[in-house]
């Protein structure tokens, strides 16, 4: 997670709308909005019937992933770390279609090597969804020993589980990609302290996710995606994972019903927020987006971009969680007819 984000009203349980509290310096207009949590988008969604058996992802395994990836230590942009978990996530890609996008991004703290893992499981419908997260570690606390295990860790982790779900079978369905993306987070510091070297997160952040949205939209790629979601901090045991404003209502909305449908709803989308995120790129070119981040972590966010993200905070049970709910989430999308197009 990169550090812009604004939290505009938290929803009770009976529909009570209070401010919270107003985390950036410009968001003052937020306060004029009230909309519900859970509000469907404007036009009703077909939900396509809930039968068949749900699915379930293995909390265990994915902590076990998350542990060992973690284990590696700091892994910033241009590490010996960070390669080491390059070699980690391919080494549990094995005989999978994997695309490596490797460039060279040009920072404010110089030129560093950048490298997305795309893994493709093909399925049977012309279309293809995409599963993201990051996996650096925040660049500016590389001499420190943050490890970010919920924030580049779980995500990563838990799509290594996916892969599990996803290979070796045809899907009856469209094709999903999961992309393991780099340099995510911003090279100086995030403006979530307030230093005076601070850069603009837009423009120093999001760096491996931009060229791959940009390489897509190039070669035509883009048009047959018809759904980009993002997982960010999604390993809390405390989970809540956030609605964010700069996500795509209808798809929002089918990742709520994936959840009531898994019986976990009590975890999603208490909280409103606008987040920037990873799904930036996509959304500003029309991919129906949605980022999965639990944004509440430790009191006052504690735990964010701090050493103490740690596996300790973390729970294989909210692994499971958001897990079943992105299994449960592309198996309605394969079954909804038509798709929304934004
Ligand atoms: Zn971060």
């Amino acid at each position: 997670m990169t550090g812009a984000t604004r939290l505009s009203w938290i929803l009770l349980a009976g529909g009570l709308a209070v401010i919270a509290c107003d985390r950036d310096k410009d968001s003052s207009a937020a306060q004029n909005t009230s909309v519900s949590a859970s509000a469907p988008a404007i036009q009703p969604l077909n939900f396509p019937p809930d039968h068949g058996p749900l699915p379930s992802a293995d909390g265990d395994r994915a902590m076990q992933y998350v542990k060992e990836i973690v284990k590696f230590g700091p892994r910033p942009l241009g590490s010996a770390n960070h390669k080491k978990v390059e070699e980690y996530v391919a080494s549990h890609l094995k005989g999978d279609q994997v695309e490596d996008d490797i460039f060279t991004a040009d920072t404010p703290e110089g030129k560093f090597p950048v490298h997305n893992i795309i893994a493709k499981y093909p399925g049977t419908k012309d279309g293809i969804i995409i599963i993201a997260s990051h996996y650096d570690t925040n660049y500016p606390l590389r001499n420190t020993s943050f490890v970010g295990a919920n924030d580049g860790a779980s995500s990563s982790g838990l799509l290594l589980e996916l892969a599990n779900h996803l290979r070796g079978k045809q899907r009856e369905g469209y094709s999903v990609w999961l992309v393991w993306d780099d340099a995510e987070e911003a090279m100086k510091p995030d403006g979530s302290g307030g230093q005076p070297n601070e850069m603009p997160f837009s423009a120093d952040s999001l760096y491996g996710i931009t060229h791959l949205a940009e390489k897509w939209q190039a070669d035509g790629t883009l048009k047959n995606v018809k759904a980009f979601i993002l997982t960010d901090m999604i390993g809390d045991a405390d989970l809540n994972v956030d609605r964010d404003t700069n996500s795509t209502p209808w798809l929002e909305d089918v990742v709520y019903e994936a959840a009531k449908r898994l019986g976990y709803q009590s975890h999603f989308f208490g909280i409103q927020r606008e987040v920037s995120d990873d799904h930036l790129p996509f959304v500003k070119r029309g991919v129906p987006s949605s980022d999965l981040i639990d944004f509440t972590y430790g009191y006052n966010l504690a735990y964010w971009h701090t050493t103490e993200d740690t596996i300790d905070k973390l729970s294989p049970r909210s692994l499971q969680i958001v897990g079943g709910v992105v299994l449960e989430t592309l198996r309605i999308l394969d079954k909804m007819e038509p798709l929304p197009a934004k």
